[in-house]
């Protein structure tokens, strides 16, 4: 299988619609993209390295997808829409297995957030993936590390510390095997998951960047909450405290002793969750509260889940 053909049968598809901001993709010199009138284009690139960012052994589905993750959640930091991303691709080997599972994964995600390939390069070397993509965002929108302000709340989606404590069960690190025992892996099969398919929280991007004036900074966390966090501090000129107690705990690091709990919580890599701040005054405070069921009617539960005995009805002036 010739470089050509590698990219016909693996990465190029039948796509384009009228609607597409694709006006011409692989195939050419150049892609030719056409963002929406009146938007930035928001352009990011991530490169992953075996044996720094995965191991050789990864399942080639879970790396392309995680490949393509780490890229859009580049994208929702900002909070800019995606339009498309190339792909440079460095392979000891063209192996059609690999390739197969690799594309899989790549286009399950690229599909799902409508961002489609429309370029690359592809050459023998070590393994080695480089994504760019490119989004749309509309002037002054995109949250920059900069604009986080004294006073400000600090929100996190998901919760962090997982894919870190994925990592040190799967090296077979002593304190997290001594910790969380040999079958942890096996018992909370959403570590891995949260290492190796990590996703990119676009939905919650975009809808942060048009509140406009009340989100003001945000982050996507990589490199750990506290390290990211930093990041933001250094660019606003600001400072910032963190409840302990606010942050969420998954249940697989509950085993953990307090130093390495919070290592994972403060330090872990690889989460992909949004960190951003918000003025409290220009908010009405959302707690989520319960959820809608298909049957019918409305129950109060306790803590455990259970239905409580009280009375559902509303006040009633003729009653
Ligand atoms: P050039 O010589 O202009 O660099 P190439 O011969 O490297 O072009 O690539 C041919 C076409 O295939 C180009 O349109 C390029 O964008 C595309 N391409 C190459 N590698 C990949 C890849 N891994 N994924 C998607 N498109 C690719
Ligand atoms: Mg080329």
């Amino acid at each position: 299988m010739g470089e050509f053909e590698l990219i016909r049968r693996h990465f190029q598809r039948e796509s384009h619609t009228a609607r597409s901001p694709v006006v011409l993709g692989i195939g050419d010199d150049c892609a030719l993209l056409q963002p929406r009138p009146g938007h930035q284009l928001a352009v990011s690139t991530d490169m992953l390295v075996q044996g720094r960012h995965f191991f050789a052994d990864v399942d080639p589905q879970a790396l392309g997808h995680k490949a393509l993750a780490v890229n859009l959640s580049d994208l929702a930091a900002m909070g800019a829409r995606p339009l498309g991303f190339t792909l440079a691709l460095a392979l000891p080997e063209a192996s059609d297995a690999w390739l197969g599972g690799f594309a899989q994964g790549l286009f399950a995600l690229a599909d799902q957030h409508a961002c489609p390939l429309v370029g690359g390069d592809t050459t023998r070397g070590p393994l080695n993936i480089c994504i760019t993509v490119m989004g749309e965002v509309r002037p002054g929108l995109a949250m920059q590390r900069s604009q986080a302000q004294v006073g400000d709340d600090l929100y996190l989606t998901g919760r962090t510390g997982e894919a870190r404590l994925a990592l040190e069960l799967m090296r077979g690190t002593d304190w997290a095997l001594l910790a969380c025992g040999p079958d942890a892996l096996a018992q909370h099969p959403e570590l891995r998951e949260r290492l190796e398919r990590p996703t990119p929280r676009l939905e919650l991007g975009t809808l942060l960047a048009v509140l406009g004036s009340a989100v003001h900074a945000a982050i996507d966390l990589s490199d750990g909450l506290a390290g990211d966090l930093g990041h933001v501090l250094a660019a606003s000129g600001v400072g910032a405290e963190i409840a302990l107690a606010a942050l969420p705990l998954a249940p697989a690091l509950q085993p953990l002793p307090m130093t390495h709990r919070l290592d994972c919580l403060l330090n872990g890599g690889d989460d992909y969750e949004l960190l951003f701040t918000a003025a409290p005054a220009s908010h009405t405070p959302v707690q989520r509260i319960g959820r809608i069921s298909a049957a019918p009617g409305l129950r109060v539960l306790d803590a455990s889940g259970h239905a409580l005995a009280v009375s559902t009805r509303s006040f009633d002036h003729f009653a």
